[in-house]
């Protein structure tokens, strides 16, 4: 039966004996003490005068207490809304103005983010203040509200807010859970930031779990610090993006086994074929498991079944979701045809919250179907390829080039970290090829070996013509490549 949120985190906290739940710099926390803060913030925020269906930001690095307030938002009836702890004061002052925001709970290195924006707003500096209230369960709430609103875009123009229910999240997280995890898997490894859809439906996902689920919190990824916590902490499974696994990639990991880790996640941006295998030769015993998804899908879409993952898709639909493929005329195509992704089912997300302007590059809700804006196709078994986004494509002298065919071919040379293409305005062509890459420390190369390297692989339409050598590709807070940033650069 369907449940809120707030009716799924009470029976999480009531469903285990006490154990050790969360890691976080070098301590343990134990599941009852968690549960009993989280009914205290519940008690906290209701006392403050949090209303059901009021907006509140959360705006804070991950920590233990992040999924605790987002289950006390939830059963106190608010709508949370996640905020990456690095934006400044102008985008904070978009999201609160525009969500119409009646509260904030922050830590106090950012205090004077929120004071910097001008707005006057109730403001929980740390939980110290919310836990001081009595415990507090669930109040009423109907699947269908809103649960969180979540900004994203921002490529063309303001972020906007993704509005996600109740239903939309549980069903998703509920999904992926069943879809990925493995018998007796329970200690996992989370660097991806817990304020984006990634880490909001890991949030979600460990109050469906059958059995006691153990959770390594890193505040920011590192590999070397990845690598270390993963030994020390016995991890069986990891929640990655691409940018983690090549930055991995130019660690010694032969000299880091890790015999207790079975299997990572990856999705949020192209991993790579080449760059997946490597790294599963690289780190025998471990498989990856490629998904994909949208903030407006709550976080995943497709993902591959570990028995039967195939490397370079990004998997099979969940079971809520229905993926079509469509042509520039928005006719369906066959299998194996190439068109923009489309997807459909009844966890999408309710809607864009407010007024915006639409995108005809980017994302949109066309009826009941939600045009990602992503290039790809499906396979005669449903198995999904993403090609690239259709707001990246670059158009040289009339030919398409897909940034990440380029992208793939540069990494693959054993000096690359990673790069970054883009396309620069060019007179002749329309657009020039431009390369942006990051060499492993000491690696000797040419950005006219390079040229030719990548030359050798995609061939003369396709290939950079010019290379710039960067001491780290721009990333943005998810570790997504910046190409807005790379953009920028080009001067
Ligand atoms: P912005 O508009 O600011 O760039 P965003 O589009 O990255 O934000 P998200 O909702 O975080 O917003 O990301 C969704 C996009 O991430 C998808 O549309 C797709 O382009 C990309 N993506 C996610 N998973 C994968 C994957 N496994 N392979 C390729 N691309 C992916």
């Amino acid at each position: 039966t369907e449940q809120t949120l707030g009716q799924l985190a009470e029976e999480s906290w009531n469903r285990f004996d006490d154990h050790e739940s969360v890691f976080y710099e070098g301590v343990w926390h134990r599941s009852h003490t968690l549960a009993e803060r989280a009914r205290r913030m519940c008690g906290g925020f209701a006392e403050a005068g949090v209303r059901p269906g009021d907006r509140v930001v959360v705006m804070m690095a991950t920590c233990p207490e992040v999924p605790l307030i987002y289950q006390a938002l939830w059963a106190a009836g608010a709508v949370v809304t996640p905020v990456v702890f690095l934006v400044g004061p102008e985008e904070l002052r978009h999201i609160l103005t525009d969500s119409g925001a009646s509260a904030i709970v922050t830590s106090p290195e950012l205090v004077g983010t929120v004071r910097a924006t001008g707005i006057e707003i109730p403001t929980f500096v740390d939980t110290t203040d919310l836990e001081r209230a009595s415990e507090r369960g669930p109040v009423t709430r109907d699947p269908g509200d809103l649960a969180a609103l979540m900004y994203t875009g921002g490529t063309t123009g303001r972020a906007k807010g993704v509005m996600l229910s109740h239903r939309g999240l549980w069903q998703v997280a509920k999904d992926a859970y069943e879809i990925s995890h493995q018998e007796g898997k329970n200690r996992g490894l989370v660097p991806v930031p817990l304020s984006h859809a990634y880490g909001l439906i890991i949030s979600v996902a460990g109050m469906h779990a059958r059995d006691p689920q153990q959770a390594v919190l890193m505040r920011w990824f590192e590999p070397k610090a990845f690598l270390n916590l993963a030994a020390e902490q016995h991890v069986q499974y990891g929640t990655v993006v691409p940018s983690m696994i090549r930055l991995l990639l130019a660690e010694p990991l032969e000299s880091h086994p890790l015999p207790d880790l079975a299997y990572l996640t990856c999705g949020a941006a192209p991993l790579g074929r080449q760059t997946l295998e490597e790294f599963e030769r690289r780190m025998p015993g471990v498989q990856i498991l490629e998904g994909y998804g949208l903030t407006e899908t709550s976080a995943v879409t497709t993902f591959n079944p570990p028995g039967r993952r195939r490397a370079g898709s990004v998997g099979l639909p969940l079971a809520g979701y229905t993926i079509t493929i469509r042509d520039n005329e928005g006719e369906a195509v066959e299998a194996g045809d190439v068109g923009e992704v489309c997807v459909s089912g009844e966890s999408l997300m309710l809607g864009y919250w407010g007024e915006h302007e639409p995108d005809p590059e980017g994302t949109a809700l066309v009826g009941t179907e939600l045009r990602t804006g992503d290039i790809g196709c499906v396979d005669d078994d449903g198995y999904l390829y993403i090609v690239d986004r259709k707001k990246d494509l670059i158009i040289r002298g009339g030919f398409n080039v897909f940034p990440r065919d380029v992208e793939d071919a540069l990494d693959r040379h054993p000096a690359v970290v990673m790069s970054g293409v883009v396309g620069r305005p060019d007179p002749r062509h329309g657009e020039e090829v431009v390369a942006f890459v990051q060499l492993k420390p000491g690696a000797q190369v040419t950005a006219e070996e390079l040229i030719a390297w990548a030359r050798d692989r995609v061939g003369r339409v396709k290939y950079p013509r010019e290379v710039r050598f960067v001491d780290a590709v721009p990333v943005t807070s998810v570790l997504k490549l910046d190409r807005k940033a790379l953009r920028a650069r080009l001067g």
